[in-house]
């Protein structure tokens, strides 16, 4: 008799997206003339660059012509992408990487959410609080994340780290070292990110304690500050202790189109169970050989064209757009007398809510009264409490009424 995997019956609906889309729902139907702008939603508005949109139709012409037509591609991504890839982290980080350490996929969602594939059902894993929610739920359909507990707001078995205000959004090391260690910067949901001494005294806790730091630097490419990594692999020893996640979608737009890649140094050793140590990286390559087919030719073809001088230049000014949004973001927000962090290396702005409310309740006066829609901090999280997240991807042409009706609240 077939039985379902318990596992996936344990997890926590996604109550955050589903209570925000009710309540902006009844909002809705109950002003029909009011203008609902999100600041909540973590896609991206503007199109694709003009570069990738060339390398698109070429890539579809190269398909309707039997020379040029492709099939099955390798699995592990075209040879000209991880090329690429692999001179953007040398001229960028003047990290030197070899291409098959390098794995193409269609998104960082699904290369995170699979990696915990890669370890034994009883790892331990620890997580920064508040947290990008794949980290967990990947986790709690393997069957490592324990019970649920209602009074702690969380999973008996996984490790959080506080990151709040009151230490700067840096996560203390936990008292047990865990086996693995999932770490995001710039951080989504707070846009805070750590220098390198910060970096560098973890990589040398997970060596100590022979844990691996999953890495996930899907917005590294929103990092304008001096002295603050874009890819750990600018540590020194990261090579034998991290795994890198990144990915077209924030960088170049790609949320629709699906490009993303994850760097899996063939020096990171884990234990074999039998005393030994063996390498991830082939390890990985059989695991997406055997259960992904490759991304699409074409948009291969598109992630290059972002990594081109042309392409760079454009996706670049982009980005700006995003930047500058967030910088408006943020002076609003202060200017409403709250404390204000992230926004500045990344496309996420973390208020803090003001005193006497939480942040379904600050969520619901700015939808009340300025019909604006944030992500309540709590839904990241117990550490998320107390914040909001707003989000600086929205159009700019909206920036300027979104900060008036910010002003009249303040
Ligand atoms: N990692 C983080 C921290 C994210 O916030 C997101 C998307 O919101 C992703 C990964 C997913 O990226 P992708 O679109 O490549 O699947």
């Amino acid at each position: 008799m077939a039985k379902v995997n318990t596992h996936f019956l344990a997890l926590q609906s996604s109550y955050l997206f589903v209570a925000i889309a009710k309540k902006v729902a009844a909002f809705k139907e109950a002003n029909p003339g009011r203008r609902v702008i999100s600041l909540g939603i973590g896609d991206v508005t503007r199109p694709l660059v003009p570069a990738v949109t060339a390398a698109l139709h070429k890539a579809v012409d190269e398909m309707g012509v039997a020379e040029t037509f492709r099939g099955y591609g390798p699995e592990q991504g075209y040879g000209f992408l991880r090329d690429a890839i692999r001179k953007d982290y040398l001229d960028a980080v003047g990290v030197s990487l070899e291409s098959d350490e390098i794995f193409v996929s269609d998104g960082a969602k699904s290369d995170v959410g699979n990696f915990q594939e890669m370890f034994a059902p009883e790892s331990v894993v620890a997580v920064t609080d508040p947290v990008y929610p794949v980290y967990v739920d990947s986790n709690v359909m393997a069957g490592r994340a324990g019970s649920w507990d209602e009074g702690r707001g969380g999973w008996n078995r996984i490790v959080y780290l506080p990151c709040v205000r009151e230490n700067g959004f840096v996560p203390a090391f936990p008292a047990t070292p865990p086996d693995i260690i999932y770490l995001c910067y710039p951080n989504n949901p707070t846009g805070t990110v750590v220098d390198r001494k910060t970096l560098k005294a973890w990589v040398d806790y997970a060596k100590g304690n022979r844990c691996v730091i999953l890495y996930d630097s899907a917005y590294e490419a929103f990092i304008q500050e001096e002295g603050v990594p874009r890819s750990i692999y600018e540590i020194e020893g990261a090579k034998d202790v991290a795994v890198e996640f990144r990915s077209f979608s924030k960088t170049a737009g790609f949320t629709g189109l699906r490009c993303a890649y994850t760097v899996v140094p063939k020096q990171l050793l884990v234990d074999d169970g039998k005393g030994g140590r063996t390498s991830l990286n082939p390890l990985w390559l059989r695991r997406q050989s055997t259960k992904y087919n490759g991304c699409p030719y074409i948009v291969q073809r598109a992630a290059e064209a972002t990594l081109g001088e042309e392409g760079k230049g454009q996706v670049r000014k982009v980005i700006d757009l995003y930047r500058r949004n967030a910088r408006r973001l943020v002076d609003a927000a202060r200017g409403m007398g709250l404390d204000v962090f992230g926004g500045v290396n990344a496309p996420y702005v973390w208020v803090g809510v003001p005193k006497g409310t939480d942040s379904w309740g600050f969520f619901d006066r700015l939808l009340q009264e300025a019909a604006l829609v944030c992500t309540p901090g709590a839904g990241f999280g117990v550490s998320g409490e107390g914040y909001v997240r707003l989000t600086a991807f929205g159009d700019p042409a909206d920036m300027d009424e979104i900060i008036e009706r910010l002003r009249r609240i303040a």
